[in-house]
């Protein structure tokens, strides 16, 4: 099957159903940076793509930074004088501040309170808070739960470790005709979070799944990391590999009703800024195109002036500008079948760009080809409905120079990319252009 095929035959529907359905079965996983949450994240995505799984030592120096202590948490609450349980790990993985060092004590309310974190200004909802590099325990709860606790004694768990062992992250690599790469990039180490990041998991593993049943261009490399450190030690241990990557994207927060928001690179006009920006201005609709910054997901790292790569940033509603973000609101609700296909589709979309932007040579230079002659009129007859017309025609001609590719004819034309592309195409088949190599 070609990408065209897979692309002609998506069918919306029946891909939202299982993407979200992907996302429902990682959700109860309480992953962190590191631990078996994502150990076991990684094996379930295994059922859409062939996972590589590292496992990199605590200690490990990856720049700056050193590989942590490995957590991993079977329990953890908070008891009431009567031993209910007012704070439960069990009911949401949320309750535990994440990475939070083991404690077993009896304390009073005023005691317990600095390490009980709430949302004041949203008070039905539980916070994800996290304290990877400082040691400190904690629980997260509601600003409600908070204030019904009544003065008194209260009892507190949390049975974590947090000890030597592994950064765990996932790896494939679909390899294409050629050695040059696509990097597609996602952090896996929230708990129950759907949005933020299990969507974009969900994108990146049925994209995987997909484009491995086709033979590309270029080569595919996935990455299911943890934010941040899982970047960094990708990076440390494939500094001399990177060169090979002509694109990337860090794939987030692809499953809420918002528009598509890509936030460009570093460099902000390399392949992979133009190539969104033009598919996102062809689809219509209200995809938005942000300059870059050095905030946000993994584009940080792969995008610190040391590597500077060609990567940047896909999501719909960006982090931190949906009001579920970082909360027990980020649920399974708020990601939806319809944003899930689409982003797959979009993402589908890019690829379908990158691959076929390709440049071509006008074999007829000297002054207009007479398309009459050749029967072009004719053959554009079929062709109208797709949006190809005699002015296309003009504009490949005049603009296949050798050095210009399909995007660039795409852009400045104002055609969509596949109208060029087919035109191309027939330019190619009545003999006037050739691919150049
Ligand atoms: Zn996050």
């Amino acid at each position: 099957m070609t990408l065209d095929e897979l692309r002609s035959r998506f069918d919306a529907a029946d891909l939202g159903r299982r993407m979200h359905a992907c996302v429902a079965d990682l959700y109860p996983l309480c992953r962190s940076i590191t631990g078996d949450g994502v150990r076991e994240t990684l094996t379930r995505l295994g059922a859409h793509l062939p996972l590589a799984r590292h496992e990199v030592p605590t200690g490990t120096p990856v720049f700056d930074w050193t590989v942590p202590n490995e957590w991993n948490v079977r329990d953890a609450w908070v008891k009431n004088a009567a031993g209910d349980r007012v704070v439960d790990f069990g009911s949401c993985n949320l309750h535990v501040l994440n990475y939070s060092a083991p404690v077993r004590a009896r304390m009073t309310l005023a005691e317990l309170r600095p390490h009980l974190h709430t949302l004041p200004e949203q008070p039905d909802l539980i916070p994800y808070r996290t304290s990877y590099y400082q040691e400190r325990w904690g629980f997260c709860l509601s600003q409600r739960a908070l204030e019904a606790l009544p003065e008194g004694e209260y009892e507190v768990c949390v049975d974590s470790t947090l000890a030597p062992g592994h950064l765990s992250y996932g790896e494939c690599l679909l390899p294409g005709r050629t050695t040059d790469e696509v990097l597609l990039s996602c952090h896996v180490c929230h708990p129950s979070l759907a949005n933020d990041n299990l969507a974009g998991v969900t994108v990146a593993a049925f994209l995987g799944e997909l484009l491995g049943a086709l033979s590309l261009r270029y080569s595919y490399r996935f990455l299911f990391i943890p934010g941040t450190i899982g970047s960094i030690t990708w990076l440390a241990r494939n500094e001399s590999a990177v060169g090979r990557i002509r694109a990337g994207l860090v794939l987030a927060c692809l499953g809420d009703p918002g528009a598509p928001t890509y936030k460009k690179s570093r460099r902000g006009d390399t392949a992979i800024d133009r190539t969104v920006a033009h598919v996102l201005r062809s689809r219509g609709g209200e995809g938005r195109i942000r300059e870059f910054s050095p905030y946000g997901y993994d584009e940080r790292q792969y995008c610190s002036p040391g590597f500077d790569l060609p990567v940047g940033c896909l999501t719909r509603t960006p982090h931190g500008e949906y009001a579920e973000y970082h909360t027990s609101a980020d649920d399974l609700a708020l990601v939806r079948p319809e944003a899930l296909a689409d982003s797959l589709a979009l993402a589908l979309a890019i690829v379908h760009a990158l691959e076929a932007d390709v440049t071509y040579v006008n074999l007829n230079p000297k002054c207009e080809p007479q398309l009459g002659r050749r029967g072009l009129y004719r053959a554009l007859g079929g062709l109208r409905e797709a949006g190809v017309d005699e002015m296309a025609m003009l504009w490949v001609l005049n603009q296949s120079d050798g050095r210009r590719g399909v995007l660039e004819i795409a852009e400045r034309s104002g055609y969509p990319f596949e109208v060029i592309e087919r035109t191309a195409g027939m330019l190619v088949e009545h003999g006037l252009l050739a691919e150049t190599p």
